[in-house]
């Protein structure tokens, strides 16, 4: 940090590092409660592209309780119901949410930088919250062992956060997490994946849709007029894939789905594709003192199942509830930070070991053979038994188990 630059400092009880879903939601239900909160968010603003863009069930029954799922379902955005695998022997039907018992039997696509905006524009409402956009941390402010805020610099100069409780909610490459040293527990994942979006027809097929073939895997998820694709390639493999030219990339999406063949010339310059290093990874201990990690900045999540913003949105419910009536109280001690990781810890691992059992045995398999999969006959037979066949759409939809706002929190 530069050294000439006066320093403002502020106070606050909650200090939020991050407006990623885990910040601005865990921001918003502070502030509804009256609790002064902080929101610090590096970038100017929420655009992202291909960041996640699903709302998974238990998200919008989570948006339904703070009573916002009917404002946000007013802003223009697409639904998933389903997902199929394309195999040489027939469609697979991997989910069907509409068998699920839930008010929002969906996945809703929704651009992550208006859910973002729409978040944060209701947490205004409340003259105890405050976002500081531009707003980089760069250190920590700790005192007697325990965190007691923030120093962060924007273009006015250098700035002190003081609160009684800082979270960490900034990401895959969290900077508090670094800061705090934490010990990261990772695991391999065999792939990463490029995001690029094509024309999609109306009279194409609907919701999500997967298929293999030349060493790769194509998701295509529906956004109406447009398909969102994943092109699934082999960990390590993009500088190999980029020098083979977008025509060689053109040519074998085009191979494993030749429904796209009169549109795949949109895909013009590399700059319309985006890589996503695909990470899967946990803090051993999510807090310390005056201190509290969620979201990613807890755990990268593959993007097998697109459970990350929703785990995230989880960690924030899970972090209100038990935290606000010690940050009302005025204290907060380890006990209540380690609540929140003993609530959370274990949904994140189950998770995380249904991604890394999907890719090793299906990702992995996929993108070392240029043959469509043969799926093995107990999947196909899971999939088609009425009391088992739900079950991978119920973990996509929920996780481990579904988290609820506490009802004294809801308004
Ligand atoms: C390309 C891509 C595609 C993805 N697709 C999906 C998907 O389809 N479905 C899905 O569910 N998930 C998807 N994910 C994952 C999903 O985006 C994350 O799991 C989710 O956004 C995590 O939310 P979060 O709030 O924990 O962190 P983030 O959303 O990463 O938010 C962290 C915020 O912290 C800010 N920040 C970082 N450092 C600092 C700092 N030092 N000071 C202040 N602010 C800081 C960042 O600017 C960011 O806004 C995808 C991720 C990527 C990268």
């Amino acid at each position: 940090m530069s050294e000439n630059k006066s320093v403002e400092t502020f106070e606050t009880s909650c200090c939020i590092v991050g407006g990623g879903p885990a910040g601005a939601i865990l921001a918003l239900i502070l502030a509804r409660q009256k609790i002064p909160v902080a929101l610090l968010e590096a970038h100017d603003d929420f655009e992202r592209d291909f960041r996640g863009d699903t709302i998974h069930p238990s998200a919008l029954e989570i948006l339904d309780e703070l009573g916002l799922a009917a404002r946000l379902h007013e802003l223009p955005h697409s639904k998933i119901h389903g997902g199929s695998f394309m195999t040489p022997g027939g469609t697979l039907t991997v989910a069907d949410f509409r068998r699920l018992k839930t008010r929002f039997p969906y996945i809703m696509m929704l651009p992550q930088a208006h859910f973002l905006e729409f978040i944060t524009e209701e947490a205004k409402q409340y003259t105890n919250f405050q976002l500081r956009m531009g707003a980089r941390v760069e250190e920590l402010i700790e005192e007697s062992g325990s965190v007691v805020g923030v120093r962060y610099e924007d273009e006015a100069g250098l700035h002190e956060v003081r609160a009684l409780l800082t979270v960490g909610a900034d990401g895959r490459s969290s900077r508090m997490r670094h800061l705090a040293k934490k010990e990261v527990v990772k695991t391999s994942p065999p792939m990463d994946v490029l995001w690029f979006r094509l024309p999609r027809r109306s009279d194409d097929a609907e919701g999500l849709l997967a298929r293999n073939g030349s060493g790769h895997l194509v998701v295509m998820l529906d956004r109406l007029d447009e398909w969102q694709i994943a092109y699934v390639i082999l960990k390590g493999s993009y500088g190999e894939i980029r020098a083979a030219g977008i025509d060689a990339l053109r040519q074998s999406l085009v191979s494993i789905a030749p429904e796209l063949a009169d549109r795949v010339a949109h895909l013009k310059e590399w700059k319309q594709v985006a890589m996503l290093a695909v990470e899967s990874s946990r803090v051993k201990q999510w807090y310390q003192p005056g201190l509290l990690l969620i979201g990613d900045a807890a755990h990268v999540m593959s993007p097998v199942g697109g459970v990350g913003i929703n785990y995230a949105i989880q960690d924030a419910v899970v972090a209100a509830n038990t935290l606000v009536e010690p940050l009302r109280a005025g204290r907060i001690e380890v006990r209540h930070l380690r609540e929140v990781q003993r609530q959370r810890e274990w949904p994140t691992r189950f998770i995380q070991r249904i991604q890394a059992f999907v890719q090793r045995v299906l990702v992995a398999n996929v993108l070392r053979t240029d043959r469509p999969l043969q799926v093995p006959r107990i999947v196909r037979l899971i999939l088609r038994t009425p009391l088992l066949r739900d079950i991978p759409a119920r973990i996509i939809a929920f996780g481990l188990k579904r988290v609820h706002v506490k009802p004294s929190l809801r308004s």
